[in-house]
């Protein structure tokens, strides 16, 4: 468990920390006191990952999640992380065997366990998608096996190096189009789960297609936003089409480093980015961003560098996986993230990296206005820009713009409230309705003021969609005074 020692000191979700830190919530973190410091940290969201942990694990951090932000009177976020179609092999008879380079061994489709020695691989009619050539990697790639013949129910395989397969392993098939669908019967049934629970987010584990997305969409509606988590070539090949499906996208490196050559991850991080950042979506780097500090109080340097290099591309978040869900430093973890942000975004390199990745405002009335909002805060010494939204739409937009005063997003609806948290730049906050433009400007300086963000007197540039509570409908642009 924790043993920095360190307090959860001066990076208590600073207003001036732009980009957002995402927290896996597991063994190591999900007792009330820990979660009480990765929100003091600077934690935003927290992931629950369906891939570990009883629906009541996840139903007790769901109710001290809450009941921490009615106490701190701001939203926090849940995303709740789906499965999707991740292959595992089954059972087999005493749990491992050891190959050597060359050797060949079978795979036969189905659960076991198997007592002639196969080795059960559960995916279905999809077995018959195995071709030979195509390769069967286990174990996050740490053994290659290549497919020399199928005949039915039974694949030979060849293993490329020495190495061990043990039962319940994960296995990645890059080269084979899996027809098989995008949620499992465990993810209908976390996902009804999570919707019971009110989360805010629902990641998709291995989207291929848009059409996964579409799916995923039919049962959630408006109840959540959707996380595509990009992790399979295919998800590559249709990036735009996704990106454009989802509500926010995540960079799920771990099983996409095994999906595609290491080598090729940076440059598809960078095209991931470039293109979510132009459809104004969410992105979330993710996967062993301070992997090294699962074990120990400080990250290498390469991971500094990693989680330092992501926040000057303008990603909306960096996430963390082992490290704050069964690490040693779950909030040494966070507390190291966020000075790294820190650092970053003091840097004057910063403003400079960001504007190099800023995407073009579209010909609508709302672009045209935060790209309006964008100027303004660099011309005025302006406290903050102050978004007001029914769904989010118009707080998205303003981010999109990356400006450079923090973003206050205010909304009556708390759901709205929580799921924009996400996003770069963001404060939220819920507050009651605002009857007309006047109204919301003596709101907005007050919770400027509120949250510290502004002093009275500080100018504010405040957008809005009128007639308030009509969604998608930004088209006011008002300087206020706190
Ligand atoms: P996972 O997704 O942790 O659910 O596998 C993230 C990744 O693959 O990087
Ligand atoms: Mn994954």
């Amino acid at each position: 468990m924790e043993q920095s020692g360190e307090q959860a000191g001066p990076y208590a979700c600073p207003a001036d920390q732009r980009t957002r830190i995402v927290a896996t919530i597991g063994p190591a973190s999900r007792d009330a006191a820990t979660l009480r410091r990765l929100v003091e940290a600077g934690t935003s969201v927290f992931r629950m990952n369906m891939s570990h942990g009883s629906h009541a694990d996840h139903a007790a951090v769901v109710r001290t999640l809450r009941g921490l932000e009615e106490e701190l009177g701001r939203p926090l976020t849940l995303l709740q992380d789906l499965c999707g179609p991740k292959i595992r092999l089954g059972d087999f008879p005493g749990g491992e065997v050891f190959v050597t380079a060359g050797e060949r061994l079978e795979l036969v489709c189905g659960q076991g366990p198997r007592e002639d020695g196969r080795i059960p691989l559960p995916i279905g009619d999809a077995f018959a998608a195995l071709e030979p050539g195509a390769r069967v990697l286990i174990d996050d790639g740490r053994l290659t096996l290549h497919v020399e013949s199928v005949a039915g129910e039974v694949a030979v395989v060849r293993a490329d190096t020495d190495g061990r397969i043990a039962d319940r392993k994960g296995v990645n098939l890059p080269d084979v189009a899996l027809p098989i669908p995008a949620l499992t019967d465990k993810d209908r049934d976390d996902l009804a789960f999570g919707l019971e629970q009110g989360v805010d987010w629902v990641a998709l584990s291995f989207v291929q297609r848009p059409e996964d997305l579409h799916m995923l969409r039919e049962l959630v509606g408006d109840r959540a936003g959707l996380v595509a988590k990009l992790e399979k070539p295919s998800a590559l090949t249709h990036l735009e089409a996704i990106v454009d499906a989802a509500d926010a996208i995540m960079i799920a490196r771990g099983d996409l480093g095994v999906e595609i050559p290491p080598e090729d991850v940076p440059v598809a991080q960078r095209q991931i980015v470039r293109r979510s950042r132009a459809a104004g979506k969410p992105v979330i780097v993710a996967t062993q961003m301070l992997d090294s500090m699962m074990g120990a109080p400080r990250p290498t340097r390469a991971e500094a560098s990693d989680v330092a290099n992501a926040v000057y591309e303008g990603v909306d978040a960096v996430m963390l996986s082992g490290e704050t869900a069964a690490g040693d430093y779950p909030v040494g973890s966070v507390e190291m993230m966020a000075r790294i942000i820190e650092r970053v975004e003091a840097d004057e390199q910063f403003r400079g990296s960001l504007d190099a990745g800023h995407p073009q405002p579209g010909a609508t009335d709302a672009d045209a206005i935060c790209c309006a909002v964008r100027r303004i805060a660099q011309i005025l010494p302006t406290a903050c820009c102050v978004t007001w939204t029914e769904s989010g739409f118009t707080t998205l937009r303003v981010a999109r713009e990356r400006p450079v005063r923090p973003i206050l997003s205010l909304t009556p609806s708390i759901a709205t409230a929580r799921r924009i948290a996400l996003a770069w730049g963001v404060i939220s906050r819920v507050v009651p309705d605002a009857a007309d433009s006047e109204a919301a400007a003596e709101c907005a300086a007050r919770a400027a003021r509120d949250t510290g963000i502004a002093e009275g007197g500080d100018a504010l540039v405040m957008t809005a969609g009128l007639p308030f509570g009509v969604r998608g409908t930004t088209n006011q642009l008002r300087i206020v005074r706190a």
